[in-house]
């Protein structure tokens, strides 16, 4: 469960941006989860929840938009969405498959007040 470790990063970021920002709290927070982070988002909704009962995050809305996992073939270049293609190139075959974007977890924005 490295969600858990994941929403408890997320708060300390916010709480930095908030002080930054000289803002008090966030009505929402909207992440962009990569399709081939590891991230999974039912697991960061549950955490999200865990990790901000009691604190001023507590009533936070958590949004989460996916992010498509697109690898490029290293032998002919053609890009194929990692989930659908099997991590095999559908125009050569070939499985040398370098994942171009969908990789990470990132906050997109913060609704702050
Ligand atoms: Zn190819």
């Amino acid at each position: 469960m490295h969600e858990l470790g994941l929403c408890d990063a997320i708060v300390k970021m916010m709480d930095g941006i908030l002080e930054q920002e000289r803002m008090e709290g966030a009505n929402k927070i909207v992440l962009e989860i990569g399709e081939l982070s590891g991230v999974e988002a039912h697991f960061m909704e549950d955490s999200w929840i865990a990790v901000t009962a009691r604190t001023k995050y507590e009533d936070t809305e958590l949004q989460i938009e996916m992010v498509p996992g697109i690898a490029r073939c290293l032998d002919c270049g053609e890009e194929c969405r990692a989930v659908t293609c099997n991590l095999r190139c559908p125009l050569c075959g070939s499985v040398k498959l370098a994942p171009i974007s969908g990789t990470d977890m990132t906050i997109k924005s913060i609704e702050a007040y």
